[in-house]
């Protein structure tokens, strides 16, 4: 820990230097955004200073340059999951439109009345709902996998739910209530010797782990750029390409056809049979730079340095008396959700707010968890690898005021 470079890496990030309510701030929500570097805010900046123009369908200079630049960043992506091939990544808004677009195109094509799909009670909406809705208009049983009393996910009960009529698991990579990083490699090979599919909702893990699809062998891996240093509105989804080849499209328009007639249409050739409509290039772009950013750094050396956060801020604030920690899995990424007693979180998180400390409220977007737990929601700190040792003694020193003025 001691020689990773949190100094330098955080004077990458302009908007850390700021103060709030004449504080430093100390920005612990990056589970629902991370900031950007410098160099992500330069890529943008760059793109439309020199290459700014339509993709994909001119001849002219700007727009053959700009072309190139977005096609240079799916490669980019391609290498940074070890996909096979490019046709494998399409460029979405962020997870929960690569989310839909499966549910949508896999639900058309593959489930019928009286066929099953199986998530889980710790999953966000995002991968949640669709496949609800999903299964509702189609007639098919919707499951749901529990969890222990850690937070961890119960894969015997998973795998238990598994039979001839499941056409898909969908589940979360890590839980962004608890921190749990689910054993997805394993319920993966497992699905697979009963011939199904499994989606993997990454929109947690691919800024805290190294992601390679192929060694996990996934389906379909989904994230969003926003929570991995890039710009918002531009995501990725992952799908295995024989897959992708035999969905239906998701949304029609410009980019995705072949040939339009009066009386048909032919659809594009992977990926772009799934881009339809003007991207967001300016997106791709800071997304480029974001991934140069994380390479540059490593993500095992950032997967280390968050674990040593972690485990530092799960010592010190177990130590607080009367505080409850949701989530306490073994194998878990770098979040601590928690209760104080019987202060309502969101006046917990009003107080620490007030100290220059940005944390998360509420039920984060998992209704269905935050129910199954009887609570009225979570705190959530949620720490990146600009995130230091001694911004956590600062949250914990919050938390001890919080408490005093509720005693
Ligand atoms: N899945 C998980 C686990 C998430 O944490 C989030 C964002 N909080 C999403 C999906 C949805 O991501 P987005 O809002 O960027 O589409």
């Amino acid at each position: 820990m001691s020689n990773f470079p949190v100094d330098k890496i955080r004077s990458d990030f302009p908007i850390l230097a700021q103060q709030v309510y004449k504080r430093p701030l100390i920005y612990f929500d990056n589970a629902a955004s991370t900031q950007k570097p410098r160099q992500v805010i330069d890529a943008i900046r760059h793109y439309y200073e020199y290459d700014n123009c339509n993709i994909h369908r001119g001849v002219h200079y700007l727009s053959v340059k700009a072309t190139e630049a977005y096609e240079e960043v799916r490669r980019d992506v391609r290498e940074f999951v070890n996909a096979k091939s490019t046709r494998e990544i399409i460029f979405t808004k962020g997870a929960t439109e690569s989310l839909n677009l499966v549910a949508c195109s896999f639900g058309r094509r593959y489930v019928q009345p009286g066929d099953e799909v199986i998530t889980t009670i710790m999953e966000h909406h995002s991968n949640f709902v669709p496949w609800q809705q999903m299964c509702f208009e189609r007639g098919a049983k919707f499951r749901v996998a529990g969890i222990n009393a850690a937070g961890e996910l119960d894969v015997d009960g998973l795998k238990a739910q598994v039979n001839e009529k499941t056409r898909l698991i969908a589940l979360t990579h890590v839980s962004n209530v608890l921190g749990t990083i689910n054993p997805i490699r394993e319920i993966i090979a497992f699905a697979h010797a009963h011939n199904v599919p499994v989606l993997i909702d990454g929109a947690q893990g691919v800024s805290h782990l190294p992601v390679d699809v192929q060694e996990l062998d996934c389906d379909f891996y989904c994230f969003s750029g926003h929570k991995m240093y890039a710009p918002m509105g531009i995501g990725v989804l992952y799908g295995k390409e024989a897959l992708l080849e035999e969905l239906p499209p998701y949304q029609m328009g410009g980019e995705m056809i072949k040939d339009v007639f009066v009386d048909h249409t032919t659809f594009n050739e992977l990926p772009f049979k799934f881009e339809a409509g003007t991207p967001n290039v300016e997106g791709v772009m800071g997304l480029g730079a974001a991934i140069r950013y994380l390479k540059n750094i490593g993500m095992e050396n950032i997967a280390a340095y968050e674990a040593d956060l972690l485990k530092y801020a799960t010592v010190k604030m177990s130590e607080i008396e009367g505080i409850r920690m949701i989530g306490t899995a073994k194998h878990k990424a770098s979040l601590v959700s928690f209760l104080l007693g019987k202060i309502h979180p969101y006046d917990a998180g009003t107080i620490i707010d007030k100290l220059g400390i940005a944390v998360r409220t509420g039920h984060h977007c998992a209704m269905p968890l935050i129910e199954l737990l009887q609570i009225p929601g979570t705190v959530r700190a949620s720490f990146a690898f600009y995130n230091t040792e001694a911004e956590i003694d600062q949250l914990v020193a919050a938390i001890l005021r919080v408490k005093k003025m509720f005693e």
